[in-house]
């Protein structure tokens, strides 16, 4: 963990100590990828402004996020995944997206009207995707309605969002703010930027008719359940208010390897949420003027968001629906004897005492 000095004690200066942490924890992977494959590739649907459409989903493999290079966010394993070197060649990222189309071809008669792209880093980042590249990449789905590209708020610039607004593509950057409080960002995932840096990014994206999509963090490590619950509720309200961001997409961490968290986890100080904090956030800002979506990775097991075991698979469900209707009364329809265990683990745990239950 992190040595404790001054420093380390102040707030808003814990980054260096974080670091050196997660760089330790990150040099212990051993695998490798090959640069001509994507990490992963699904077929899906997904709510968007304009509906719910089948959606193509593309992990690339880039070189990784830049900032985990450095160290990064304390629950994320992505850079795990990545290349081995930092960078990708144009050739070998369109023998990915090439092997996408194919897979695509394979498992749907249809193609899909939505493309995700997510790159364990930023799409946008120019070290990561190459402007031939990205230009590439949007003349290949010229044809669809609509396309998704990850980043950093750093790398939000309109000229490069035009490289898809051009093809007539209606276009989201999905940008992982984790959550609207800086304090949180900072301190608990390790996350360098702030709050204005994601409005500024929405601003840029809407000067060119493009939209954000914000993808929020529920439970980094050091906050108790209830503090997670109330940031949650405090940052679905934040973001659903920014001018062009127009999809909140909440997520429970999940206990990813070579990570800070899974180190925690393993110590016996760290639980991911519960499954009924993830349906009391949604079902109490179900008010809010945006898309809210959940997707509680590795749902019922130890390491993702989870409840006593037996009801589980059923507010999963229940959060499956309300990502497709936006109905909280989807919640009204599940109970369990543990809402009671969750009630008083709600009530009673501290960030200095916990997890109060398993
Ligand atoms: S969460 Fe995003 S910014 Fe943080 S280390 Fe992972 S890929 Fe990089
Ligand atoms: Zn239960």
């Amino acid at each position: 963990m992190s040595q404790p000095s001054p420093e380390v004690y102040e707030r808003g200066k814990g980054m260096d100590a974080h670091n050196e942490v997660m760089r330790e924890i990150r040099s212990r992977k051993d695998r490798t990828y090959d640069p001509h494959e994507p990490t992963r590739v699904w077929l899906d649907e997904d709510n968007t402004p304009d509906g719910v459409k089948q959606s193509l989903t593309i992990i690339l493999n880039t070189g990784g996020c830049r900032w985990a290079r450095a160290g990064g966010c304390t629950m994320c394993g992505y850079v795990a995944e990545s290349v081995e070197g930092g960078s990708v060649a144009h050739e070998a990222l369109m023998d990915q997206i090439q092997v996408c189309l194919d897979h695509e071809a394979e498992e749907s008669d249809e193609t899909a009207d939505l493309i995700k792209i997510y790159t364990s880093g930023s799409f946008l980042d120019e070290r990561e995707v190459g402007a031939e590249t990205r230009r590439a990449i949007a003349e290949t789905f010229g044809d669809r309605e609509r396309i998704v590209v990850e980043s950093l708020p750093d790398f939000v610039e309109r000229e490069r969002l035009e490289d898809f607004t051009s093809q007539g593509l209606e276009t989201d950057v999905a940008v992982g703010l984790e959550t609207a409080t800086d304090r949180v960002r900072h301190d608990c995932v390790n996350k360098y930027f702030d709050f204005a840096d994601f409005e500024e990014a929405c601003a840029e994206a809407g000067a060119v008719g493009a939209g954000v999509k914000a993808y929020l963090l529920m439970k980094p490590p050091f906050l108790s359940e209830s503090e997670a619950v109330e940031d949650m509720r405090s940052s679905i309200r934040r973001c659903a208010a920014v001018e062009h961001c127009h999809t909140v997409s909440m997520n429970p961490t999940n206990v990813q390897r070579y990570t800070m968290v899974d180190e925690l986890f393993f110590q016996g100080g760290y639980r991911p949420p519960w499954l009924w904090s993830v349906a009391e956030v949604l079902e109490s800002t179900a008010d809010v003027d945006a898309i809210v979506v959940s997707d509680p990775v590795g749902h019922g097991s130890d390491r993702g968001a989870h409840n006593c075991g037996d009801c589980d698979d059923l507010v999963q469900k229940a959060v499956k629906d309300f990502d497709l209707r936006q109905d909280p009364a989807v919640f009204s329809q599940v109970s369990c004897d543990c809402e009671g265990t969750w009630d008083v683990v709600t009530d009673e745990e501290t960030s200095y005492s916990m997890p109060l239950a398993r």
